[in-house]
């Protein structure tokens, strides 16, 4: 009830301002946020995914924001994930760069959304980048999985996000391992309504295991995206993390422990990291999530 809570509460339009806008609060507020957020600016977020890949990490990263209704801001922020695109690459690093199609165009038209993907496909496949697309709520989920069928059709360094906590996946799932893409299965970040997801069980977690073995018996490009330890656990001792195109993707300050174990053991660890001013809404989810993490937020304000 609390996250369910939280998570409307933080799409609050006043309070989301006040936030991001709050001059002499924002200093503080930003501390606590960096244990997931690298910073405002590119040069943050680089430095973070830099640090990273030389410990021998893979790295994700993303410009935050969705939602973009003004033209444009949709241009400014294609021209942002361009700029990122073309920093990753000049740095020789094989990442990935990850985005909400509603932050650059879907909101406006499917053909804004469509031509800005197809411009950052493009300079992602000069760069050797690979594009990832995030799943958003299910009002949107006809409208990103045509989108992203669309560019797959032409690129096969782009990928997509299935939420296994939606009825429909497995519906979806069979339709997208026909696609040349890496899929990205993640349990569901959003408030649903009731009967059209699963929450979080055994059942979900059953279903997560599921819908990865189905991955691999296709041999298609896969990430692993979750902290769960128990389903981590479960897929290893099964042998399914250790093929070359299985990653497990977690986000940047969960479960680093996790991860370097992971890692430690040869299998192909991604940290997925974010940076830009609309980080409160991206913190507010992570708090949601796993409600310990208001004690992290106050802790590190205080420490540091
Ligand atoms: P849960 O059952 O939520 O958690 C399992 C355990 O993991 C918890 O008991 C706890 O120990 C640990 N844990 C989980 N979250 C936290 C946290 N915030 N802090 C500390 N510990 C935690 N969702 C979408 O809807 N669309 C997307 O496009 C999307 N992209 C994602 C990309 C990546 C790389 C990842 C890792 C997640 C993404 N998500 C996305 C979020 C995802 O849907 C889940 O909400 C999130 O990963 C938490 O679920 P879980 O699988 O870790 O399992």
């Amino acid at each position: 009830r609390f996250s369910k809570a939280l998570k409307s509460i933080a799409r609050n339009q006043e309070l989301k301002s006040y936030f991001q806008n709050s001059k002499e609060l924002f200093p503080i507020f930003i501390k606590g946020a960096n244990r997931f957020v690298a910073g405002e600016t590119r040069t943050e977020g680089l430095e973070r995914v830099i640090n990273l890949y030389n410990k021998g990490y893979q790295v994700s990263l993303e410009f935050i924001g969705e939602n973009t209704t003004s033209e444009e801001e949709c241009m400014l922020t294609k021209n942002e994930f361009k700029e990122l695109i073309k920093d990753l690459g000049n740095n020789q690093m094989k990442a990935t760069v990850s985005f909400d199609l509603s932050h650059i165009g879907m909101m406006i038209s499917d053909a804004v959304a469509f031509t800005n993907l197809e411009e950052l496909a493009k300079e992602a496949q000069k760069h050797n980048i690979q594009l990832m697309i995030s799943m958003e709520e299910s009002q949107k989920t006809d409208e990103i999985l045509s989108l992203y069928k669309r560019i797959s059709n032409l690129f096969s360094n782009v990928g997509i996000t299935l939420q296994v906590h939606l009825k429909r996946s497995s519906i979806d799932l069979n339709d997208l391992l026909k696609t040349s893409g890496r899929i990205r299965l993640v349990k569901g970040a959003y408030q649903e309504s009731e009967g059209i997801y699963i929450p979080r069980s055994e059942e979900l977690n059953k279903r997560y295991i599921e819908f990865v073995s189905m991955c691999i018996d296709s041999n298609h490009p896969l990430s692993v995206a979750t902290h769960d330890e128990n389903i981590l656990m479960d897929l290893k001792a099964k042998g399914f993390l250790y093929s070359p195109n299985v990653e497990v993707e977690m986000l940047d300050g969960v479960r680093p422990d996790l991860l370097r174990f992971l890692k430690e053991d040869n299998i192909q660890s991604k940290v997925y990291v974010t940076y830009g001013s609309e980080w409160y809404l991206y913190l507010v989810h992570r708090i949601a999530e796993y409600p310990p993490n208001i004690y992290t937020f106050i802790s590190d304000i205080i420490e540091q």
